[in-house]
């Protein structure tokens, strides 16, 4: 276990509060968001990845346990690293906006691997866009142009401004140029980003938003090979941030643009069936995002490559984010208590538990 990831609390002497499971709830979160601050925490979340990107190999890898359905899809993201195991429910139905539902929800899991008792169990819809934003900035800044301050933002819903955020935090980008088909979404998306410190432009055409823009983010939502970019559309030197292709049959770029591009990823035996790259053939080459932050492999070649960042989102992101909230909630003392653990004094009297309960 981290040396600076606290035992879990439930352990006191009460039989009866030995096995309650500290909850983060949405509004606990918010809180915990506010109280260390936005920018802080999504920086301090992509380090505690950064960190387990580097010791990747003590991970049990999976690829997630996806559930398809004509509307969208629904996954388990499990991982472990031989301590603590993790798992995370999370959805994608891009027609959900429409029932005024959202696209993307999710919640997740914690548990000590020596006992398989739970530890945490937290509410990740809003933990999933600060990691997914923390995840794309960390990539960024091993992958993008030096020095980069313009991004294009490619579809401005839920995801768009924590992805803006994170890469001021992260990167030090201080423009976002915003395009989405929905007028109202990048309306929202620019309302929502004054005050944070970066210049916003809203844009006519998607053409319009990658001027002299270095790094590109797609977060698109949409259940088919759409052509967010076209070939034409990318130029040498820039870095792709390509987040909403994470599903089969549903990706964002022109297949064309993938083959000028040097491919990195989270775990290819996930990517390939998830991400862009599923245009490809399957032993096309990809550069696994972890050797370059553990300083295997290169990252940029040069000036003029164009980098391509293929997000899908792994298991080893959530179980940071996890482990990271785990710590600050105890330390904090924003989570409530659940009873979600039937624990009897004696283990194997299960049955006198309940029968006692109803006496
Ligand atoms: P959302 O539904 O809130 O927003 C998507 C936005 O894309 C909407 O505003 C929509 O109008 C816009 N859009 C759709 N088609 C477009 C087009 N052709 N051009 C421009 N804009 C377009 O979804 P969200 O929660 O922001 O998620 C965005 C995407 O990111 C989803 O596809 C989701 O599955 C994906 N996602 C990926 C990861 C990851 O780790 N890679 C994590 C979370 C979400």
């Amino acid at each position: 276990m981290n040396a600076s990831f606290p035992m879990p609390v439930t352990h006191a002497a009460a039989p009866s509060e030995k096995a309650l499971i500290p909850f983060v709830s949405v509004a606990n979160m918010m809180r915990l968001v506010h109280r260390i601050g936005l920018e802080a925490m999504l920086a301090e979340i992509a380090e505690v990845i950064e960190g387990n990107f580097r010791r990747w190999e003590s991970f049990d890898k999976t690829a997630r346990i996806p559930a398809h359905s004509p509307e969208g899809v629904i996954e388990l993201m499990p991982t472990s690293d031989g301590e603590v195991y993790g798992f995370k429910y999370v959805n994608g139905h891009p027609r959900n906006m429409r029932a005024g539902l959202q696209t993307v929800t999710a919640f997740g899991l914690l548990a000590d691997m020596h006992t398989g008792y739970p530890v945490l169990l937290s509410e990740m819809t809003l933990l999933t866009a600060l990691r997914t934003a923390a995840m794309s900035a960390l990539a960024a800044r091993h992958l993008a142009p030096q020095g980069a301050k313009v991004m294009a933002l490619i579809g401005n819903g839920a995801q768009s401004e924590f992805q803006a955020v994170a890469f001021k935090a992260i990167c030090g980008i201080d423009t976002v140029r915003l395009w989405d088909i929905d007028p109202r979404a990048t309306a929202k998306c620019a309302a929502n980003l004054a005050g944070h410190g970066l210049r916003v432009v809203a844009c006519a055409t998607a053409e319009e938003a990658i001027l002299g823009a270095q790094i590109i983010t797609t977060a698109t939502a949409d259940k088919r090979l759409a052509t967010i970019l076209t070939d034409n559309m990318v130029g040498a030197g820039v870095h792709i941030n390509a987040v909403g292709g994470d599903s089969p049959g549903k990706t964002e770029l022109a297949r064309d643009i993938l083959l000028r591009s040097d491919i990195f990823v989270e775990f290819p035996p996930q990517t390939r069936i998830e991400g862009e790259i599923q245009q490809l053939d399957p032993e096309h080459p990809v550069t696994e995002l972890w050797e370059v932050i553990a300083g295997r492999k290169p990252g940029r070649r040069d000036d003029r490559a164009i980098t391509l960042f293929d997000s899908v989102g792994f298991a080893v992101e959530d179980f940071s984010a996890l482990t990271y909230v785990r710590e600050k909630a105890v330390a904090t003392g924003l989570y409530d208590l659940l009873d979600m653990i039937a624990d009897p004094d004696d283990p194997r009297d299960l049955f006198g538990m309940l029968m006692r309960a109803g006496a």
